[in-house]
């Protein structure tokens, strides 16, 4: 989504009591299983010894070159494409899809935007209005990664395109992991020119484990997976690069585009003509020509629709 004048953000006094009494009965699950452990005795050190990982969860899986998933994080209900100066009848869908995206590497796993709140599961449209933007869920992203084997604790690195609300709804549950930021848009995150209404929605960040760059990072150290810094859209936005062996060459666009006609007939919001969006599109360009690499922008339901879902997978 475009980030447009800040508006406060008040959430619902049930959203809150239903996240305690979902912890609640995390906790409770949480309690049991421990118990559980403690009466079978010949397990129960095993357990103690090894991080959590919930029994049934499908194995980790196991791989000899990356792997990308295309995760389902949410719908943005939206109709003024006017906004990304664009008509409704230049636009196909004025809605938005919303991805997240997880690349296991044999040295280690990158989630990639944590997509829309898990909390919003469940709740109707128009208790879920944010800037003009309807929020839909229908599954979270911690379920949709244990249909994958995974568990919060197996990420070893989380990386965000930029810090707008539709990308950072999770961001809290994965501060565990090493986060992987530009330092133009961790300054954004944490400065005093800071979102103060979103800022809950990734405030753990700020004590997460970090490595901070400024320009294109290369997460596993082989060029098969790098943050690409595209400024613009916010001062440290970034795409990744992933280079699968069996699909080739992908980039996640972040928000660098936003519809999918934003890119033939080269549009954007007007604000972005000029903080840095249209040299980052040219450089991708360029770039995508050089690593003969398919873009593929998450907001556009277009690509969304025909993509393979997790817990499918690219290879
Ligand atoms: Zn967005
Ligand atoms: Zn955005």
């Amino acid at each position: 989504m475009q980030h447009r004048v800040e508006t406060e953000l008040t959430i619902p006094s049930h959203i809150k009591r239903l996240w305690i009494t979902r912890s609640a009965l995390s906790g409770a699950l949480l309690a049991a299983f421990v118990l559980a452990g403690a009466m079978t005795g010949r397990t129960c050190l095993a357990q103690a010894q090894l991080p959590s990982r919930p029994p049934g969860l499908a194995p980790l899986p196991k791989v000899t070159s990356p792997r990308l998933y295309v995760i389902d994080c949410g719908t943005l209900v939206y109709n003024r494409p006017e906004d990304y100066q664009l008509t409704r009848e230049q636009v196909a869908d004025t809605n938005m899809s919303v991805p997240c995206f997880l690349v296991i590497h044999p040295k280690g796993i990158l989630l990639f935007d944590t997509g829309l709140s898990d909390r919003l599961v469940g709740r109707p449209l128009w208790e879920n209005v944010d800037e003009g933007y309807g929020q839909i869920r229908f599954n979270t992203l911690r379920g949709a990664l244990a249909d994958i084997g995974v568990t919060s604790a197996d990420i070893t690195y989380l990386a965000i395109s930029h810090s707008h609300w539709d990308h950072v709804g999770n961001a809290n549950d994965y501060a565990g992991s090493t986060w992987l930021t530009q330092k133009a848009e961790r300054d954004f995150m944490f400065g005093p020119g800071a979102d103060k209404a979103h800022l809950p929605l990734y405030d753990a960040l700020a004590h997460a484990k970090q490595v901070v760059f400024e320009g294109d990072h290369d997460v596993f150290g082989d060029g098969t997976v790098i943050l690409k810094f595209t400024p613009g859209h916010t001062p440290g936005h970034q795409a990744l690069y992933v280079k699968l062996v069996h699909t080739g060459g992908v980039v996640l666009s972040g928000d660098l585009y936003h519809y999918c006609e934003e890119r033939p007939l080269r549009r954007m919001p007007k604000e972005e003509e000029a903080t840095g969006t249209p040299g980052s599109r040219e450089m991708m360009e360029r770039f995508l020509k050089e690593k003969n690499a398919q873009l593929w922008i998450g907001h556009c339901t277009a690509f969304f629709k025909n993509a393979i879902k997790s817990p499918g997978w690219y290879d």
